[in-house]
């Protein structure tokens, strides 16, 4: 490995410069594969277009960074507004190429900076769309992390404890619904990448996804909240009138809970959550959901109080999507984490 800053100044900024063109390149990429892959779609064969007109874009509109800026965001058609996201994606994979070469030199750990970097900004980016984080994404850092164990010249128990220490607290998040799966497997995967270095990298995430999480809670209207949810016990209340006339009911002096997720108008209250052991018979959840996408509704969890013939409470709550705050923490723990976790250990 060699550290970039020991060669001549040239030298520097040729390598400073490709990193940053490689990663805004790579960035546009991850654009597409943010977009299409959660559709099912081919992430090559179609050639960019614009998303309101359906024009193909030219040439000069796809150099990444610099034709957002020259088209002043917007459509060279239809002078349709196109989403900042695109750029920020496409900086944010340059800044972060360019921080990794100047940390990193070029090395090994570089290499792996490669692929994880792109792979966190997908996870993101996902998470924010479809609040998921998929499962090739933590596996493909599973992987670098199997294969780092040969490599990086860490202890292999250390791999393994990174896994440990910060999939079990997170087990605990996700079993509590203060966490989802997709962030379990996120962090255990780059826990076995990291080794020791997971354990700022999720101290970071996690302040950061509080304040985040928090401003979020924050900016929803209260007033939007308490109509939502009186909508939904509203619908809640009349589907399980329906049900019952269909036999369907909850055993006396039992409960269950349902819940779900209303996310992008559609309500996904799933058969599963269902304790069939507390029902005579399988009530009709599709016809709820239902019910509740004609809301219309703004993104919320929902969880749907049932004790015996009646609706006990409905609760509503606005969801908080981790994976971008984990994602900060983890690039921070690859690169910086070895430092932080120093300084600290000087500290005492
Ligand atoms: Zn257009």
């Amino acid at each position: 490995m060699f550290n970039i800053f020991e060669l001549p100044l040239s030298y520097t900024i040729t390598f400073i410069v490709m990193a940053f063109i490689l990663g805004s390149v790579i960035g546009s990429f991850l654009n597409v594969v943010i977009l299409r892959t959660p559709l099912k779609q081919s992430i090559v064969v179609n050639r960019s277009h614009c998303m309101t007109c359906g024009n193909q874009l030219k040439n000069i509109d796809l150099i990444p960074i610099f034709s957002y800026i020259f088209l002043g965001g917007k459509c060279r058609f239809c002078k349709s507004k196109i989403s900042p996201r695109y750029w920020i994606v496409e900086l944010t994979t340059a800044v972060m190429y360019t921080i990794s070469i100047c940390t990193l030199g070029v090395s090994i750990e570089l290499l792996y900076a490669i692929v994880l970097i792109p792979v966190l900004i997908v996870a993101s980016g996902i998470d924010i769309d479809h609040m998921q984080i998929p499962y090739t994404c933590s596996a493909i850092i599973a992987v670098l992390g199997i294969i780092s164990i040969f490599t990086d010249g860490r202890p292999w128990h250390e791999h393994l404890l990174g896994a440990v220490v910060v999939g079990v607290p997170f087990a605990i998040f996700a079993m509590v619904g203060a966490m989802g799966g997709g962030d379990l497997h996120l962090m255990a995967a780059a826990g076995l990448l990291l080794g020791w270095r997971i354990i700022p990298a999720a101290a970071i995430g996690i302040v950061l996804g509080a304040i985040g999480g928090g401003i979020t809670l924050l900016s929803v209207p209260k007033k939007l909240k308490a109509e939502t949810k009186d909508a939904v016990e509203k619908i809640a209340v009349e589907w399980y009138e329906n049900q019952k006339e269909n036999g369907f009911t909850v055993a006396e002096g039992k409960s269950d809970v349902l819940f779900g997720n209303i996310f992008k108008g559609k309500c996904d209250i799933s058969v599963e959550c269902i304790d069939e052991k507390l029902w005579s018979g399988k009530p009709d959840v599709d016809a709820l959901n239902e019910h509740i996408n004609e809301l219309a509704a703004k993104d919320f969890a929902i969880s749907i109080v049932i004790e015996g013939d009646q609706i006990k409470s409905v609760n509503c709550k606005k969801q908080i999507v981790f994976g971008p705050y984990l994602s900060v923490g983890i690039a921070a723990g690859y690169l910086f984490g070895q430092q932080i976790i120093d300084w600290y250990l000087g500290l005492m």
